[in-house]
């Protein structure tokens, strides 16, 4: 009686196992669940797409970074922005999928991008800051840094994006600028054509997170979507919106205009994805697939 008795406890554990053995041999057999591009440029934007029937537990390492995923609009395949920052040392970087049972690992090669060089001679006097002035930059870009690093994880904002006004690129993204013989940091946006007054639109959903007159980049607006993901936009005239305010995609949040250091009015459109400066072209063009 004994016997038999662990008999039936075994075979009863059988039962209950085969299934679970079943859906992980499935699970270790079934390649390409996460479709990933093997390569990306130094500035440039991965779409993945990660084809799981449950995301309760999904976790997505990117760079050591966790990634936020976005359901499509029949929730079989849902969609993740990897970002890879201008000056993001190229090699071979891991992308961690894991849904608590499971991990799937695969690489991605990031390569060096040349994005151009400008060279540019400027008077000795307008390249100097006095002290006053150098701190003041100084407390713009910190503060500023700081709210890339308070990103919420939550996205706010849906499907594809927006160019935030229509006119084409005057000056690309990642460009080099050596001034007066001294490498300065590379773009970090794309400058769109726009004359002063236009109406700027929001990329995207999200929330203002800063409107402030800085020295560089003028009358900016900062709108954070959640995800990892910020929009800027710099030398505007006039803001239309405040902090803290929530937005929908296409409302008016400024006019452009030439505040700040620049010598003429454009819209300067920026994007930063987990804080990596990405092109913010590349996101409006592959956020096209996620529709919306
Ligand atoms: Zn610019």
């Amino acid at each position: 009686m004994q016997i038999s008795g662990k008999k039936l406890y075994l075979f009863a554990l059988l039962v209950v196992l085969i299934p679970f053995l079943a859906v992980k041999l499935a699970h270790s057999i079934s390649k390409d669940s996460i479709i990933a591009p093997q390569e990306i440029g130094q500035g440039g934007i991965g779409l993945l797409k990660v084809r799981n029937n449950s995301t309760d537990t999904l976790e997505i390492l990117w760079n050591k970074r966790n990634i936020s995923l976005i359901p499509s609009v029949d929730n079989n395949t849902h969609f993740a922005f990897i970002g890879v920052d201008l000056t993001l040392k190229p090699g071979r970087y891991k992308l961690k999928k894991t849904d608590g049972v499971y991990t799937e690992t695969k690489i991605i090669s990031v390569y060096k991008k040349d994005y151009g060089i400008r060279r540019l001679k400027i008077p000795k006097s307008m390249e100097a800051l006095d002290k006053k002035i150098l701190d003041r930059v100084r407390n713009e870009s910190r503060r500023i840094q700081r709210l890339f690093f308070e990103s919420d994880k939550k996205p706010l904002w849906k499907g594809a994006w927006i160019r935030p006004v229509n006119g084409p690129v005057v000056s690309p993204f990642g460009r080099r600028s050596i001034i007066n013989g001294i490498e300065r940091s590379p773009h970090s946006g794309v400058d769109l054509k726009a004359f002063k007054g236009e109406p700027v639109k929001a990329t995207n959903n999200g929330v203002v997170v800063l409107v402030e007159e800085c020295f560089f980049s003028g009358l900016s607006v900062i709108i954070e979507h959640g995800g990892g993901i910020q929009s800027m936009y710099f030398h505007l005239s006039k803001a239309l919106i405040d902090r803290g305010q929530t937005v929908k995609k296409g409302e008016i949040i400024g006019l452009s205009g030439s505040s700040g250091r620049v010598t003429g009015p454009h819209l300067h459109f920026g994007i930063r994805l987990d804080r990596a400066r990405v092109n913010p072209i590349q996101l409006i063009d592959l956020s096209r697939e996620i529709g919306g």
